[in-house]
């Protein structure tokens, strides 16, 4: 049976009403879905890439649940509780949860890591019909006894294969024990390796199966790139792309909190307006980062993979790997982050010579080759440009526009960067290794972040966006 609206599905009234206000007026596939089996008392096992409508698809079956139930929940009990990976994640789950309660009388609260203990406490010692958490934080207030799970009718782990990644494991299983026998248990994934399908078959109760798109595919609208480049050259090439203004929402990934870090330093010398999101960062500044980027005060998000799960930012132009992830399911949830509720995206990925064996993962799990441009210095590599086209940069001259999401021609041997022919101020590139004006002249490859720094001293002054 197929729903082509929300009415038809049983939820309370107050949640179709909220639906209607937030211009939700037609299920995605997975909410099609998901909702009928929830709605009829079963388990769920669902594969889902993010943007997919996931967190509507399984709050709103239980929303309606618990807006049915009466009497006043005792003291210290949670009626659903939902687990996700990231702080960002369970503040996004939360924030979309009171947006379809609307004025409907359900309490949520958000347990989290990092956040003050006390006043979680507090919320929970009145009992709360929702708390949405991270593992960590809910197991130690559930050792500490200052709640309890035996009434909880309704668990949900959200991105689980990321809170397997993140060693959360252990506290789940603790968690799920602690809830009431005969629940309700939901568990969505972007990806099903064993150790999560293992998970789902001791968590789960005959759950009903539902996948969007077949594990490890990436968004159809999507389109993804890689640029083979030196790893001293990905400053400049990413500099170069930036050039161009449709880029206008990036997120740049990079593999670790230190590279983040080093990466958003680097483009806030260059003169980019830049906010970071890594673990490291406490979580006001993690917020206050992502506030920026979305408000669209920075243009650029630097960020590493735990601290962007589950981030849903509207409008996300391009996704840039800067380097590539260690796991390549990784890969699928960053580029993810763009290409959401039907727009169109880009996913470019800088790759140098010691991440060919994680190219070659990323395209075995999503069952593609990505077109590639630019090149490996001598030695470094042995790929090139493409089908014959090793497309060794050549300085200065004839050098065409960056790849950029209005140029979508994907050949292969399209240059990685560099002057644009159209450059307004007729400035020579700055930052272009071959300009004989930047970090590189001399002919040095390797961009002098000193040079830079003194270059863009005035430009900066003002600019930075004080979140990276
Ligand atoms: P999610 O996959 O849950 O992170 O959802 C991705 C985005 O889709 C969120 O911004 C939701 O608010 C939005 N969304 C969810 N369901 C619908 C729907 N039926 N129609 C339009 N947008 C939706």
């Amino acid at each position: 049976m197929t729903h082509s609206n929300f009415a038809g599905f049983g939820l309370a009234d107050t949640l179709v009403r909220s639906l209607a206000d937030a211009g939700f007026t037609k299920p995605t596939p997975i909410q099609e879905k998901a909702i009928p089996a929830q709605m009829a008392g079963r388990d769920l096992l669902g594969i889902a890439q993010t943007g997919s409508g996931k967190t509507a698809a399984f709050s709103l079956p239980i929303l309606t649940a618990l807006m049915k139930r009466e009497g006043k929940r005792a003291s210290r009990s949670v009626g659903a509780l939902i687990l996700a990976p990231t702080r960002e994640l369970a503040v996004q789950i939360n924030d979309m949860i009171r947006t379809y309660v609307g004025r409907g009388h359900l309490s949520s609260v958000l347990v989290l890591g990092g956040m003050s203990r006390q006043s979680q406490i507090n919320k929970l010692a009145r009992g709360a019909d929702v708390v949405v958490a991270t593992p960590g934080r809910l197991a130690d207030l559930l050792d500490e006894r200052k709640l309890r799970l035996d009434l909880t009718q309704h668990l949900v782990l959200d991105e689980a294969d990321r809170m397997l990644d993140m060693g959360f494991i252990a506290p789940i299983r603790k968690i799920a024990s602690a809830c009431a026998q005969d629940r309700q248990t939901v568990m969505f994934s972007a990806t099903m390796p064993p150790e999560i399908a293992k998970l789902a078959a001791s968590l789960l109760n005959d759950p009903v199966r539902v996948e969007v798109a077949p594990q490890g595919t990436t968004v159809d609208a999507i389109e993804q790139k890689i640029i083979l480049s030196g790893s001293k050259l990905k400053r400049s090439v990413l500099n170069g792309l930036l050039e161009d203004e449709g880029l206008s929402r990036v997120i740049v990934f990079a593999r670790t909190k230190h590279g983040a870090d080093k990466v958003a330093k680097g483009l806030d010398l260059d003169g980019h307006k830049v906010a970071a999101i890594h673990g490291n960062k406490s979580q006001n500044a993690r917020q206050s980062a992502l506030r920026s980027f979305r408000d669209g005060h920075v243009r650029l998000l630097v960020a590493t993979d735990i601290a962007a799960r589950g981030i849903d930012v509207p409008d996300i132009s391009h996704v840039i790997n800067y380097d590539l992830p260690d796991e390549a399911e990784n890969y699928v949830h960053r580029i993810g982050r763009t290409g959401r509720n039907g727009a169109t995206g880009l996913a470019i990925s800088l790759v140098d010579g010691s991440e060919l064996k994680k190219l070659r993962d990323v395209e075995k799990l999503i069952r593609k080759t990505l077109p590639r441009s630019g090149s490996l210095p001598e030695g470094a590599g042995t790929e090139t440009a493409g089908a014959g086209a090793p497309s060794r940069r050549r300085p200065g001259n004839g050098q065409k526009r960056p790849v950029s999401g209005r140029r979508r021609d994907a050949s292969a041997d399209a240059p990685v960067f560099g002057e644009k022919a159209d450059r307004p101020s007729g400035q020579p590139n700055r930052h272009h290794p071959a300009s004989g004006k930047g970090p590189n002249r001399n002919g040095a490859r390797k961009p002098r972040w000193s040079t830079a720094r003194k270059q863009n001293a005035a430009g900066r002054r003002g600019k930075r966006s004080g979140a990276a």
